[in-house]
């Protein structure tokens, strides 16, 4: 049983999260590199060009890579100091074997064995779906085909899954379901050649920073910009329009707006007649929909809606972009599809300076969910239950279709599986659930009733601290291989230096479980490059198809768009240039999305909104830039947004200890009082663990297409923190070195 015997002060003495700046070469002036290597920053979908200092087998410093075209040198915060965490002290060199109250350090033989063998013995009593695996999507391209791959034949478990259910599966499932394939629709070149840029449910400028360029060269050629969040982010700041609607509200706007494109014939008929289906049905779903309608539900002025809906209405050209605002939510696939109809109904994609997109946000979210490990998808993005896919699979890995599992769990119903006595042992990859799932006590008490718990990571995650096998991993910059950016450009990242101590590769890891759990015949890879090549086979003729992309292509044209089905075939960094879906009848589908309310709403008890996000300092879980002093310094830890409105009307103070309290916990955190977020609404940063984890609050209930989770609408309340809970606030901020009012 996974319980944590010992405080987690003691973890964090031994493990960290320690914050560390000291130069890997001293504190003396910084010597000349060896060489520089290009590769990737994976801190987030854009995948920006990089080049790492190297000298005597350590990464010393970075440089900016002027040549790689989508960020020509660019770099975000996080980007510039990433490579602080290569070999940070805390770092894990060894297998770790739970043993008392903590871990022993052990041999590679000893601990790869004890997983294996545990493993077996759970899935001889339980069957194999009683053990799961669960991976995070920052993974390279070659690790999540190879996570895939070792789940379904090594482990041949259903249940495999990832936290890109996070990220983009709403998206993915909204994409396919109008366009037939999973991926942005232009290249981020095409965004400067926009009339109108819509941003909908996207902090750009915090969470894809490098993006934001593209932005300004757009507004610099005059393109108007609308914005839709119910926080003015920085963004939205500069926005000629700024939709601040009610968080879950969104699928009523973009009903209100396609009303409002209706009724002024901003539409093109010919598009919608000639290159869709469901027209008929999308415009009368529509009918009743008005501005005022909306406006009520959305608690913003009918004007505005009208005034966006002219703006994007009137333009020639467009790009409409959105990411997790819209996305994580109950009806995530619906907000999704309702701003596809807007880009469809007037006929504008396929073309320059005209596009669509979601902003993937995990670094390698984009390639990880074409080919690795979705519980519901095979390598190429194809359907685990569609008879054809799977003999594509099974000819390739040389299996029959009985050895191949079937539709699997999704992580939050793995979790549910766990806690319920489904599931008994669990093997995760670079992945936090005790910080990144919502309802994190749940997650907690699920974690707590395994049996059997291993984890394999580079740093000492909080999820890791309840395993009882640890085995420390690899980075990027330590391992060959490639990532697809946001924008469906698969691109190089480079093997810098060695992995430190007795970690190492996760390739060699999971190889070396493969052979232990009796598979190695399946698993005769020699290098990332032969893992690459036969991604390439199985991806062939799926919708991302990367048949033709080569090592030698990505590295001279830096970067290969998929679909790319031969070696003479130029890469796709736009679709539908031929006015066809990927769907078989060439048709885009137009769907209506009529709106519902979210899982919970404010009520009596708990009156207000709070929605969770993201800081520009940090990543995901923050178990890497949580590390990073300078990241640290800038958000040290979370607190609540409000507005002035509220808080005088709460009867609070900036800075003041506020605990914030939904069905599922509380959290005690500094207020800070900001005019830039909806009276009705409070924001909460997702990025720490345990008692300060924003997770704790939020709801478990899911997307019933993609089982997103609804992190971005939960019914709270906000108070002052009685003297006990500052008091123990207090004592973990200064644990914890943060700051505490
Ligand atoms: S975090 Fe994203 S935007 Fe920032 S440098 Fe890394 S890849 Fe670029």
């Amino acid at each position: 049983m996974a319980h944590l015997r010992l405080p987690i002060s003691d973890y964090i003495r031994e493990y960290g999260p320690h914050v560390s700046d000291s130069p890997v070469t001293g504190w003396g002036p910084k010597p000349e590199p060896d060489r520089l290597v290009e590769t990737h920053c994976c801190f987030c979908g854009m995948q920006c060009g990089v080049k790492l200092q190297v000298k005597s087998g350590r990464v010393i410093g970075i440089e900016p890579w002027e040549e790689f075209p989508f960020n020509e040198g660019r770099l975000c915060p996080k980007g510039v100091k990433r490579y602080m965490q290569t070999h940070h002290p805390d770092r894990l060199t060894d297998p770790l074997i739970r043993e008392g109250a903590g871990f022993r350090k052990a041999g590679w033989d000893e601990a790869l064995d004890l997983v294996a063998s545990k493993a077996r013995a759970i899935q001889a009593k339980r069957g194999k779906d009683a053990f799961a695996m669960l991976s995070g999507v920052s993974l390279s391209n070659e690790k999540s085909y190879l996570v895939g791959k070792f789940a379904r034949l090594a482990l041949g478990t259903a249940n495999l899954d990832y936290n890109g259910r996070f990220c983009m599966v709403s998206a993915g499932a909204g994409n396919k379901k109008a366009f037939g394939i999973d991926r942005v629709a232009n290249p981020w070149d095409d965004i400067p050649e926009a009339g109108v840029v819509l941003l909908a449910g996207t902090n750009v400028s915090e969470c894809f920073p490098t993006l934001t360029h593209y932005i300004w060269k757009a507004r610099d050629r005059g393109a108007k910009l609308i914005v839709v969040d119910p926080r003015e982010t920085p963004i939205a700041r500069t926005a000629d329009h700024h939709v601040a609607l009610r968080p879950g509200t969104d699928s009523a706007l973009n009903q209100a707006l396609l009303h409002e494109l209706v009724a002024n014939g901003w539409f093109d008929r010919e598009f919608v007649e000639q290159r869709c289906t469901g027209w008929a049905e999308l415009r009368a779903s529509v009918e009743r929909c008005t501005p005022e309608w909306a406006g009520e539900i959305c608690g913003v002025p009918a004007a505005l809606i009208r005034e966006v809906a002219a703006a994007w209405g009137q333009a020639k050209t467009s790009f409409l972009l959105h990411a997790r605002g819209v996305e994580q939510h109950t009806k995530g696939v619906e907000n999704v599809l309702g701003l596809i109809n807007l880009v469809l109904a007037t006929g504008r994609i396929g073309r320059r300076g005209c596009g669509y997109g979601t902003i993937t946000g995990q670094g390698n979210g984009q390639g990880g969910r074409e080919h690795g490990h979705k519980c519901d998808q095979l390598p190429g993005n194809r359907d685990i239950e569609n008879p054809e896919h799977r003999k594509h699979i099974c000819d390739v890995w040389r299996i029959s279709d009985a050895e191949l599992p079937r539709k699997g769990k999704t992580t939050v119903e793995i979790v549910e599986a766990i806690h319920a006595g489904g599931i008994h042992g669990l093997l995760n990859i670079c992945f936090n659930p005790m910080v990144s799932h919502p309802d994190t006590g749940f997650t907690r008490e699920a974690l707590e009733r395994l049996e059997f718990f291993c984890v394999i990571d580079f740093f000492m995650s909080e999820t890791a601290r309840y395993a009882d096998v640890v085995l420390p991993g690899s980075l990027h910059e330590e391992e060959e291989g490639t990532s697809t950016t946001a924008e469906a450009r698969v691109v190089r990242i480079r093997a810098a230096v060695e992995p430190p101590g007795n970690a190492r590769r996760d390739t060699w890891i999971l190889l070396e479980l493969a052979r232990r759990l009796g598979k190695e015949e399946h698993f005769r890879f020699s290098s990332s490059e032969d893992i690459f090549n036969e991604l390439r086979r199985a991806s062939a003729g799926g919708t991302a198809d990367y048949a033709g992309i080569t090592y030698e292509r990505v590295e001279r044209e830096m970067g290969v768009f998929w679909p790319c089905p031969s070696e003479g075939h130029p890469g796709t960094p736009r679709l539908f240039e031929d006015g066809r879906s990927y769907h078989p009848d060439g048709k885009f589908k137009l769907l209506p999305t009529p709106y519902r309310p979210s899982a919970e709403v404010p009520d009596a008890e708990f009156p207000l909104y709070m929605t969770s996000g993201r800081s520009v300092f940090h990543y995901l879980s923050g178990t890497q830039t949580r590390r990073i002093k300078f990241l640290v310094e800038k958000s040290p830890g979370p607190i609540c947004e409000m507005h002035p409105a509220l808080a005088t009307r709460l009867g609070l103070v900036d800075r003041q200890l506020v605990t914030v309290e939904t069905r599922r916990g509380a959290i005690t955190v500094p207020l800070r009082i900001v005019e830039t977020i909806r009276p009705d609404t409070v924001f909460l940063p997702y990025h720490w663990p345990e008692e300060l984890a924003a997770n704790q609050l939020t709801v478990r209930a899911l997307d019933p297409v993609s089982k997103m989770p609804e992190f971005k609408v939960a019914a709270c309340r906000v108070r002052a923190a009685t003297r006990g809970e500052a008091d123990r606030a207090r004592s973990l901020f200064a644990e914890l070195k943060l700051e505490a009012s």
